[in-house]
């Protein structure tokens, strides 16, 4: 087995690689860093080992050694891993020491890039990190470092010198100290300055100055890591660009809160919006242990939601053609659709998704016929009560429960 280094993507958890997020949903072991966001690990399987390298819940975050030793000791155990970093893992991410201490001890790995947050931050804040005419080359630096300290391994100086885009990640609480150096190496102190806090994700924010103005504006402003700065003409290219807040719902942060399985639709219409969306999923549906159906022996089949046809399907014994001669009734458009997954086209559906609206459908056409209701374990008593006053012999089939599902 194979433990694999995976670009997360700068936070948006659509922003991480198709191969990525594959790779994620078939992790045995997950060892995640702080800037992988919480959104990634909602795609986990179940009993997936989930391992947080940035800080584990009372514990102080896992040391760069530790944490080496953690990828080498899963790998070794021949589970399939999957170490997510926040960006591309090989850009000021240490997954090269990672690299590193796989090689050294002999565990297969693979790596997955990632989209980095110094692009990404800057693109998403609608700053393009070239444009033509005024940058014709990018540098992306590290602000670890102390630019006044004299062992410090970054010439300031040069890179001032240097013009083009400068896109500095870490360092906000030095952002004083690096603008003075790259003022007193040349670089004008009008040059504009853009710094994207939490790039890509829900709270992102945009605050621009100067190099002169910069360290000011930020500490006024709060800004705080993680935090993409950028130098250079392209921060003024905003204006004109700004295509995120165009978008109707720019701005907005949206919590969904259903089941996972049914989230998607809704999370992608909202996110193609604008809207900032952050799945938290308040239920959660559990398949039921359940006997076998004998679809024949019903006259009307009642599906009650769209968790319900894929469970029906593996009830009547996996094969649709059982369902032959059955007639079968859906509540509301979206069971209609779930329905038409597993290859069959509903006879009844009622225009909205309650069970009042269901009952009002079906009621007048019930009368003598055996009907089977599937459905949630706890789902209220309207609708076999009804159909069975309307005539029907009723019976019910719980396929799944609904239980709270704590994010
Ligand atoms: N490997 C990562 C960088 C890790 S260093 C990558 O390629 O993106 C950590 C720094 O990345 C942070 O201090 C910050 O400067 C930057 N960063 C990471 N995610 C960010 C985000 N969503 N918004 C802004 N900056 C981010």
């Amino acid at each position: 087995m194979t433990v694999y280094l995976v670009g997360a993507g700068p936070g948006d958890p659509g922003l991480i690689t198709v191969r990525g997020l594959d790779l994620v949903r078939r992790a045995d072991v997950l060892v995640l860093d702080r800037l992988a966001g919480d959104q990634l690990p909602l795609e986990a399987k179940p009993g997936c080992l989930l391992i947080n390298a940035g800080k584990a819940p009372g514990k102080v975050a896992m040391t760069q050694e530790e944490t080496n030793a953690c990828l080498v000791e899963h790998g070794l155990t021949g589970a399939m891993v999957v170490r997510l970093k926040g960006g591309d893992p090989f850009v000021f991410g240490r997954g090269s020491e990672e690299a590193e201490a796989l090689h050294a001890a002999g565990v297969d790995y693979e790596v997955v890039p990632g989209i980095s947050s110094s692009i990404a931050a800057p693109s998403a804040g609608g700053i393009p990190v070239t444009h033509r005419g005024m940058a014709t080359h990018l540098t992306i630096v590290t602000g670890h470092e102390d630019p006044t300290k004299p062992d410090t391994q970054t010439d300031w100086d040069a890179l001032a010198k240097a013009g083009g885009t400068l896109v500095l990640l870490m360092g906000v609480g030095r952002l004083g100290k690096i603008s003075d150096a790259l003022i007193a190496g040349g670089r004008s102190a009008e040059t504009p300055v853009g710094i994207v806090e939490r790039g890509t994700l829900p709270t992102q924010r945009v605050t621009t100055g100067t190099l002169g103005t910069i360290a000011a504006i930020a500490a006024e402003q709060g800004v705080t890591s993680p935090a993409v700065t950028v130098v250079g003409d392209v921060v003024s290219v905003r204006e004109a660009i700004g295509w995120a807040d165009r978008l109707p719902l720019a701005g907005r942060v949206i919590a969904v809160t259903r089941a996972r399985a049914q989230a998607d639709g809704l999370t992608r219409r909202l996110t193609d919006l604008g809207a900032k969306v952050i799945s938290a999923p308040t239920i959660r549906t559990v398949p039921l242990d359940v006997a076998p159906i004998d679809a024949g022996t019903f006259d009307l089949i009642v599906v009650t939601s769209p968790n319900t046809p894929a469970l029906l399907l593996a009830a009547i014994g996996g094969d649709a053609r059982a369902l032959h001669g059955v007639e079968v009734a859906a509540i509301g458009p979206g069971t209609a659709a779930a329905l038409r997954e597993i290859g069959v086209v509903a006879d009844v559906v009622s225009e909205r998704a309650v069970a009042e609206a269901l009952l009002e459908t079906l009621q007048d056409r019930v009368a003598g016929k055996r009907v089977l209701i599937a459905r949630a374990e706890e789902a209220r008593d309207l609708l076999p009560d009804g159909l069975a006053n309307a005539g029907a012999t009723v019976e019910i089939s719980a396929l799944y429960r609904t239980e709270f599902a704590v994010p």
